[in-house]
């Protein structure tokens, strides 16, 4: 959008001629909208688990708690908002930690399907108690050199959504291979699918396709927005497909390079 919003700061006329500056006024304000919207959006979101635990922590003081079932119900959902805070901050952090580019990368050559599993095995759970299917096709010796923590921290972010968004019975799939000089890794399932028009929005930060839907799964509506910096960080490509009611499959692709002992 291009808006004719250029403003001289200051002109200056000498015997030759005239300097003026020019300022982009277009993406100043851009940029100051963003940031707004950000800090709305993060109060927003620190908003609601703080108002409900205040609700739930008055109620039982007055009085909810002399019946122990409501009392119980009650600290349940002041440690499930907590831990959904907990989560949000740390996510938040993350996040400027990674856009600062102050975020160092320990980069290891490790194995994609030990990381991989050791991901899964966190979510064992989830994914016995929806009857999912887990279809993992990495070949034993795929090795690609990455950061351990943050590659980790893409994947529990991938899978867990990936969990989330399918219904019960359904399939999530990883797989990775080698392409020509790119590594390719994709994180697929036969859940809900995003609509055509969300696509393009879904990697910004605080973006829901279905906001009530997100948050009663936990979601902090940042996960993406990490995923898609961290693999940015590794010099690497994100790329998502989806259809509707079919399934959703994101795909990574990285510059390959060599292991040291191989090049020997
Ligand atoms: P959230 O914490 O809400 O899951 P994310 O940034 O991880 O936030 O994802 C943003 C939104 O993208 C989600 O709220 C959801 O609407 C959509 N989404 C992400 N992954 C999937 C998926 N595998 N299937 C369907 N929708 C997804």
């Amino acid at each position: 959008i291009l808006e004719a919003s250029f403003t001289p700061m200051w002109m200056e006329t000498s015997g030759c001629g005239v300097v003026a500056v020019f300022h982009d006024l277009t993406a100043i304000r851009r940029l100051e909208q963003l940031r707004k919207d950000f800090v709305a959006n993060v109060s927003h979101e620190l908003k609601t688990p703080i108002t409900s635990i205040r609700g739930f922590a008055e109620t039982l003081l007055d009085g909810a708690h002399q019946d122990p079932a409501v009392c119980r119900e009650f600290l349940e959902i002041i440690l499930d908002e907590s831990i959904r805070l907990q989560r949000l901050i740390s996510d938040l952090l993350d996040l400027s930690r990674i856009e600062s580019k102050k975020l160092h990368l320990n980069k290891k050559w490790v194995s994609v399907q030990s990381l991989i599993q050791s991901v899964i095995k966190t979510m064992e759970d989830q994914i016995r108690e929806k009857e999912m299917t887990l279809d993992l096709n990495i070949p034993e010796d795929f090795q690609i050199e990455v950061d351990p923590d943050r590659f980790r921290q893409i994947f529990i972010n991938l899978l867990s959504n990936a969990i989330t968004y399918t219904s019960p019975g359904g399939k999530v799939m990883v797989a990775a291979w080698n392409k020509q000089d790119h590594w390719v890794l994709k994180v697929a399932d036969t859940g809900i699918g995003i609509p055509p028009e969300d696509l393009p929005r879904i990697f910004e930060r605080f973006y829901r396709v279905d906001k009530a839907r997100a948050r009663a799964s936990g979601g902090t509506g940042l996960g993406l927005a990490i995923v898609k910096h961290l693999v940015e960080v590794h010099d690497g490509k994100i790329h998502v497909e989806s259809e509707v009611g079919k399934g959703t499959t994101f795909t990574l692709t990285f510059e390959r390079k060599q292991p040291e002992t191989e090049e020997k």
